[in-house]
């Protein structure tokens, strides 16, 4: 057992950090205020090869691994959760479809510019009516034979990253039949933006994340070649569930990450803000309060290490990532409701990076499998 980096995660971490603190951290406050989307920071992510962490060199990639990409996030949300989940999706859930299950014509065509952050793609599982039951999906695909085109209506909710400008494709998930048994065949259909009939509404006004990007998605009577299937017919609940089960770990590292960054912004201010007569960090009820938010944050981190670990050995690591993504979602919240509170009434102005941490906490026990639905992923695992 060996909980050590080696040199190479150790570099990754150290330039992540830096260009979080100098690059992220002076600008993003403002994205935040105007709601506008962090262009020029993607940009610059895409240069560092953060798009490409976790691929292969043959497709563009960085040949780094998965725990790469976790560690790139933890240390992005230890400063801001909009960078850091404009990362997660456009890796995990936008390039890592096409890599897992796409054809070689679809790996040539798309994966390039994914990998190099010069293109942006949205995963759209989520519906109005079905989020954490993405069996109901209700969105169809019908194989038209006289073109060869699949032929998709239905609507797709909350979908990040599907609006930028640099949006090329979303992946959307679509009943394309029904089984003997009279249950819905879903499949995976590769959605390129701008497809007359898929149509990207206006972004929504959230409470959070608010310098990342968030659509609905209409598809009426929308039209794309037959080859946009995206692996094999059927294999589409099966291929979510894969993305989803790592994806929860990414998560896990990005939770892990606001956790720390609440403890960086409290021990700063516990040492500068006075009552009565000295700074505050020398009363113990504040120095416990920080303490105990720097071992959630470390056990939340080992809790995604060892799931990142056995995901690279090749073993079983779904009950392994839903506990790490429980955990470290549940950690974040705590840390960022202290973090608030040691900063009392400047820990409730936007000025303040925690006001941010605080805000962003809470989708944090929503997205990519609601804490409840993390306890049934585990309670199933123990035989339940
Ligand atoms: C900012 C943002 C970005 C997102 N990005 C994406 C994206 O890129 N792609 C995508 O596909 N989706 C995305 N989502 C959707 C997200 O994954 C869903 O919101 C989430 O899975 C929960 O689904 P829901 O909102 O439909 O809630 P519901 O499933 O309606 O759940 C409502 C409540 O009921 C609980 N519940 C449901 N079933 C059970 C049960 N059996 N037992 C106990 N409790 C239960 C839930 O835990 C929750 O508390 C995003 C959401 C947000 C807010």
């Amino acid at each position: 057992m060996d909980f050590r980096l080696n040199e190479e995660h150790e570099a990754l971490r150290a330039s992540v950090r830096d260009f979080a603190r100098e690059v992220v951290a002076p600008v993003i406050a403002e994205h935040y205020e105007q709601h506008t989307f962090p262009y020029e920071i993607i940009r610059q992510m895409g240069k560092m090869g953060l798009f490409g962490l976790p691929f292969g060199e043959e497709h563009g990639g960085m040949g780094g691994d998965y725990f790469a990409l976790c560690l790139a996030l933890e240390e992005l949300a230890r400063v801001d959760s909009s960078v850091a989940i404009t990362l997660e999706a456009a890796v995990s859930l936008g390039a890592m479809p096409i890599y897992r299950f796409g054809t070689d014509e679809q790996k040539a065509r798309w994966l390039p510019k994914l990998l190099s952050g010069e293109a942006l793609a949205g995963f759209g599982l989520t519906e109005p009516g079905f989020g954490s039951d993405a069996g109901g999906t209700e969105t169809r695909a019908v194989l038209d034979e006289s073109t060869n085109e699949w032929v998709i209506n239905g609507a797709k909710a909350f979908i990040t990253n599907s609006g930028t400008d640099i949006t090329a494709l979303v992946t959307v998930a679509a009943v394309t039949g029904i089984r003997s048994d009279g249950s819905k065949e879903l499949s995976t259909i590769i959605v390129p933006s701008g497809t007359p009939g898929f149509t990207v509404a206006p972004g929504y006004s959230k409470v959070g994340w608010t310098a990342s990007d968030t659509h609905e998605l209409a598809f009426d009577d929308c039209r794309v070649p037959a080859e946009n299937l995206l692996g094999e017919r059927g294999r589409g609940f099966a291929q979510f569930l894969r993305i989803l089960d790592e994806g929860r770990i990414a998560i896990a590292a990005l939770a892990v990450g606001l956790a720390q960054g609440c403890v960086d912004e409290s021990v700063k201010y516990a040492k500068q803000r006075h009552a009565f007569g000295q700074p505050i960090g020398n009363y113990q009820a504040i120095q416990f309060k920080i303490a105990d938010m720097e071992m959630k944050a470390h056990t939340a981190r080992l809790a995604y290490y060892d799931a990142a670990a056995r995901l690279l050995a090749g073993a079983p690591f779904k009950r392994q990532a839903a506990i790490a993504k429980l955990h470290a979602s549940t950690i974040a919240v705590d840390n960022a409701r202290e973090a608030t509170q040691i900063h009392g009434g400047y820990g409730f102005m936007n000025e303040y990076p925690v006001a941010r941490f605080w805000r962003d906490s809470k989708i944090l026990e929503i997205g990519e499998g609601t804490s409840e639905v993390q306890r049934m992923i585990i309670a199933r695992d123990l035989g339940m």
